[in-house]
C-alpha cells in the first residue's frame, strides 16, 4: 500500500511544473488586517477560509517557485536551495490534494488543518537553509555587485512571500483547530485587535536586555515615552501581530544595545536607549534612539544586506537560541515585517554619536493592507536588465584635468 501511494505521490510530482505554471499567472490576493480580522470574528466561516486558501497557498507558493528559477544557476543547485525548492514542491501538492474535496465534509476540512501544520513545519527552517545555500555560494563563486543586487531582491521578496504565507497558515490553524484563547479575548489568530503597543515594547526591551547581560554583563536603561494624540488619557493600541512587533523591537533594541556597549567601553556610565511611540490619525511611530556612535551614511544600504554583519559569525547550530548578532539578518527581516502591512523601518544615523532606527505602522486596520510580491514582467526584467549603466554620472576617482580646457592663449 506504502508503496502504491510512493508511486502515485511520484507521478503527481512529475505534474509540478504544470501546476506552478497554472497558479503562477494568478497575482496574489492581499487582505487587509480589516479581512483577517472578520474571518476569525463571531461569524468565522471555516468554509470560507478553506476555499480561499486551497487556491491562494498555491499561487503564492508558485509565485515564489518561478522567482527561484531566475536565480544564478550555481546558487540553484546548491544542496539548501534545492532542499528549499523541495518543500515548496511538496506543500504545493500538499494542497493541491484539496482541489476537488468538497468544504462541507468535516472530515477534509479537520484534514485541511491537519496539512497546513504539516506545512508550517517543514518550511521553519527556511530562512537558515536559505542563508547557507548563499552563503555557500558566495564563498565558492565570489558575489558581483550585480549579483548581489540580485539577490538581496530575491530574498527581499522570497521572505516576504514567506511571512504572508506563514500568516494565512497560522491564522486558519489557530481560528479553526477547535481550541480558543480565553486569556486573550482580543486576539483572533496571531492577531491582537487591541495590541498594547507600549507593553510589547518593554517585554522585547527586557528580553534584548537579558541577552544583552549575558554577553557583556550590563545593559543600558530604558527610557520610554509615548504620545497618543487621539486619545491622551489612552495606552496607545492598534490591530497587529503582537509577534511580529516583538520581533521588530526585539532586533532594534539588540543593535542598540550592542553598539551603545561597544562604545563606552572605557567609561563608567551608560547613556540609556530613548523610546519614543506616536499614535496619531494615520501612523502609529516608533523611534529608539541609541548613542552607539552611529554608523556612516553611506553604509545603511548595506546594513539592510543579507549578506552583511559586522558581529562574529554564531555557528549556525545557534539559530534557534537567538544570538546577540551575527547573521546580519535582523534588520533587513524587520524591515520586511514592517513593510508587511504597508509600514516601514528606516534608520537615520549621526555618525560619532548615535542612531535613531524608526518604524512607522499604519494605525487604521482598514490601511494595514498586505505588501505582496507578484511574479510578472516587472520582476523578470529586474532580474534581466539591471545590468544595465546607471543613469546618474559616477564620479571619477582621479581628478579630472582641467589642463586639457584651458584655453589657448
Ligand atoms: P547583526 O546584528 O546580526 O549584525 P543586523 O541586520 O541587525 O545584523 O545589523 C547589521 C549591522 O548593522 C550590525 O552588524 C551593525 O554593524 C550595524 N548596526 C545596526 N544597528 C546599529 C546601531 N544602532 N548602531 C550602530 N550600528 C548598527
Ligand atoms: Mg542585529
Amino acid at each position: 500500500m506504502k508503496f502504491v501511494r510512493t508511486i502515485m505521490r511520484n507521478a503527481a510530482m512529475l505534474n509540478a511544473p504544470k501546476h506552478i505554471d497554472y497558479y503562477a499567472k494568478f497575482s496574489p490576493s492581499p487582505l487587509s488586517m480589516k479581512q483577517f480580522l472578520d474571518f476569525g470574528s463571531t461569524n468565522a466561516c471555516e468554509k470560507t477560509s478553506f476555499a480561499f486558501l486551497r487556491q491562494e497557498l498555491p499561487v503564492r507558493l508558485s509565485n515564489s517557485l518561478k522567482e527561484i528559477n531566475l536565480l544564478p544557476d550555481k546558487l540553484i543547485m546548491t544542496q539548501s536551495v534545492q532542499l528549499v525548492h523541495s518543500w515548496f514542491i511538496q506543500s504545493l501538492m500538499d494542497i493541491l490534494e484539496f482541489q476537488d474535496k468538497s468544504p462541507n465534509d468535516p472530515k477534509v476540512l479537520a484534514e485541511f488543518v491537519d496539512t497546513l501544520v504539516t506545512i508550517s513545519i517543514r518550511h521553519n527552517d527556511v530562512v537558515p537553509t536559505m542563508a547557507e545555500g548563499v552563503i555557500e555560494y558566495r564563498d565558492a563563486f565570489g558575489a558581483d555587485p550585480v549579483t548581489c543586487q540580485n539577490i538581496q531582491y530575491f530574498l527581499d521578496r522570497f521572505y516576504m512571500s514567506r511571512i504572508s504565507i506563514r500568516m494565512l497558515i497560522n491564522q486558519h490553524t489557530l481560528i479553526f483547530d477547535g481550541s480558543t484563547n480565553p486569556g486573550h479575548p482580543s486576539s483572533i489568530g496571531c492577531i491582537d485587535s487591541c495590541c498594547d503597543v507600549t507593553n510589547v515594547i518593554r517585554d522585547a526591551y527586557e528580553s534584548a536586555k537579558m541577552l544583552c547581560e549575558q554577553y557583556y554583563l550590563g545593559s543600558p536603561e530604558l527610557e520610554l515615552r509615548e504620545i497618543n494624540a487621539k486619545n491622551k488619557s489612552r495606552p496607545i493600541e492598534i490591530s497587529y501581530v503582537p509577534s511580529h512587533l516583538f520581533h521588530m523591537v526585539f532586533e532594534l533594541f539588540k543593535n542598540a544595545m550592542r553598539a551603545t556597549i561597544e562604545n563606552h567601553e572605557t567609561s563608567s556610565t551608560l547613556p540609556s536607549i530613548k523610546v519614543m511611540v506616536a499614535l496619531g490619525g494615520e501612523d502609529l511611530s516608533i523611534k529608539i534612539s541609541d548613542r552607539g556612535s552611529g554608523v556612516p551614511f553611506r553604509k545603511i544600504d548595506t546594513l539592510f544586506s543579507y549578506m552583511y554583519s559586522t558581529a562574529p559569525k554564531p555557528t549556525i547550530g545557534d539559530y534557534r537560541r537567538t544570538p546577540m548578532a551575527g547573521f546580519g539578518y535582523g534588520l533587513p527581516i524587520s524591515r520586511l515585517y514592517a513593510r508587511y502591512f504597508q509600514g516601514d523601518l528606516q534608520l537615520y544615523p549621526m555618525e560619532g554619536y548615535g542612531t535613531a532606527a524608526a518604524i512607522q505602522l499604519k494605525a487604521l486596520s482598514t490601511d494595514s493592507v498586505e505588501k505582496l510580491p507578484v511574479f510578472n514582467q516587472t520582476a523578470l526584467r529586474h532580474y534581466k536588465f539591471n545590468q544595465e549603466a546607471d543613469d546618474w554620472c559616477v564620479p571619477s576617482k582621479e581628478p579630472l584635468n582641467l589642463a586639457a580646457y584651458k584655453a589657448a592663449k
